[in-house]
């Protein structure tokens, strides 16, 4: 067994004693480990400064996640665009491929709360099968390796789906995203990324939700990743009580570039049910956008999306920085609010306007 195993084997899962460590209701817990699986890596658990913080709202179980009803099990419709289990094709050129059903600790937000957690729903049996539907499916050149987490496979099972799925030709690109950098960053060993860089281009999107997760373990971890040569990229997710705050968002942004990770999402949280408690409103989104977009580096700036409940894919949404355009001219607002005109390029010599001939008002004849 490799050292992250026995880390993670020591992670906080029984209901007993999450109700204990937390100051919970044990009956309680029960009940939502039974909707959604618990559990909290020691290393995470560690983050947590005090009772309800950022890191705290994110992993313990919440009595809300019962209470509410609203929500859906599966607002992205993901099983409507699923030909096989364990894939998810919904765009052109590209598909999730769910290769593994468990997390290093279970985030209560999680889009997909239907089927992680659960090995009958995302079951090694179906990697095969999602294997051979890439195979028999050419116009798919990026393969985004995904779960639950994939990175909870050991490095043998990892590297034969890796394998198999780079023995495919019109495979152009493969992604994996994980959150153990995060949960567990001693799951990125040498051993690792030695394996991992005989598949590339390989790209790695890791998920941090608050500056308090970018410690020196993560740094580690992540620097071992990008020394191979795995460009990264950062998905948040919006969260009330864990990073709607512009100053809480920017530093995050800001820290993830120091640790070489490039952020590239900030999601809306998805309209998942039992996570009522932790959405917070589009508006406060774009007040984040705006805080970043000029007050901090570009490469700080990632996209803000909404994915559209009904399977509409990925939105982006942005502030509104065009406030009109016609022929001629653009109006266009900065990030200090000021506005800027940017004239048109010319695209037909403008017609003399016809002169204006009053008829007469007695025969109507042109005079
Ligand atoms: C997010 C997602 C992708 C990847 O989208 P990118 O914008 O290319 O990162 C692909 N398929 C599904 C179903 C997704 O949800
Ligand atoms: S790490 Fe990802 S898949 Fe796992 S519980 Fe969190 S959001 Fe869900």
């Amino acid at each position: 067994m490799d050292d992250w195993q026995r880390i993670l084997q020591g992670s906080l899962r029984k209901p007993e004693e999450i109700a204990q460590k937390f100051g919970l209701d044990k009956e309680e817990v029960k009940r939502i480990a039974r909707a959604f699986k618990t559990q909290i890596t020691p290393y995470y658990a560690g983050l947590i400064k005090e009772r309800g913080d950022a890191i705290w709202k994110q992993i313990v179980p919440d009595p809300a996640e019962l209470r509410e009803h609203t929500g859906d099990a599966d607002p992205l419709l993901e099983d409507e665009d699923s030909p096989v289990p364990g894939i998810v094709h919904r765009y052109p050129d590209r598909l999730l491929f769910l290769v593994s059903h468990s997390c290093a600790s279970y985030c209560r937000f999680c889009t997909r709360k239907r089927k992680v957690g659960d090995p009958s729903k995302i079951h090694p049996r179906y990697i095969e099968q999602g294997i051979e539907y890439i195979r028999n499916h050419p116009e798919v050149r990026d393969v985004i390796i995904s779960g639950g987490d994939p990175l909870m496979l050991s490095d043998r099972k990892l590297e034969a789906i890796l394998k198999a799925v780079r023995a495919i030709p019109h495979v152009e690109i493969l992604r994996i995203g994980t959150r153990t950098p995060c949960f567990l960053p001693q799951r990125i060993t040498e051993k690792l990324v030695a394996m991992l860089r005989k598949y590339h281009p390989l790209y790695v999107n890791v998920h941090f939700n608050h500056p308090d997760e970018i410690t020196p373990e993560a740094a580690r971890a992540l620097g071992l990743l990008a020394d191979a040569g795995i460009p990264l990229g950062n998905q948040t997710v919006l969260l009330k009580g864990v990073n709607d705050d512009p100053q809480v968002m920017r530093r995050l942004m800001q820290k993830l570039l120091t640790v070489r990770v490039r952020p590239y999402y900030i999601y809306q949280a998805d309209y998942v049910a039992g996570t009522e408690h932790l959405r917070t409103t589009v508006e406060k989104g774009l007040e984040i956008m705006d805080g970043l977009r000029g007050w901090t580096s570009g490469m700080a700036v990632p996209y803000y999306c909404i994915d559209a409940p009904g399977g509409g894919g990925k939105i982006p949404v942005l502030p509104k920085y065009l406030q009109s355009i016609n022929d001629e001219q653009v109006v266009l607002r900065n990030y200090a609010g000021e506005l800027f005109v940017y004239p048109q390029v010319r695209q037909k010599p403008k017609r003399k306007p016809r002169p204006a001939i009053a008829p007469c008002y007695n025969c109507d004849a042109p005079v």
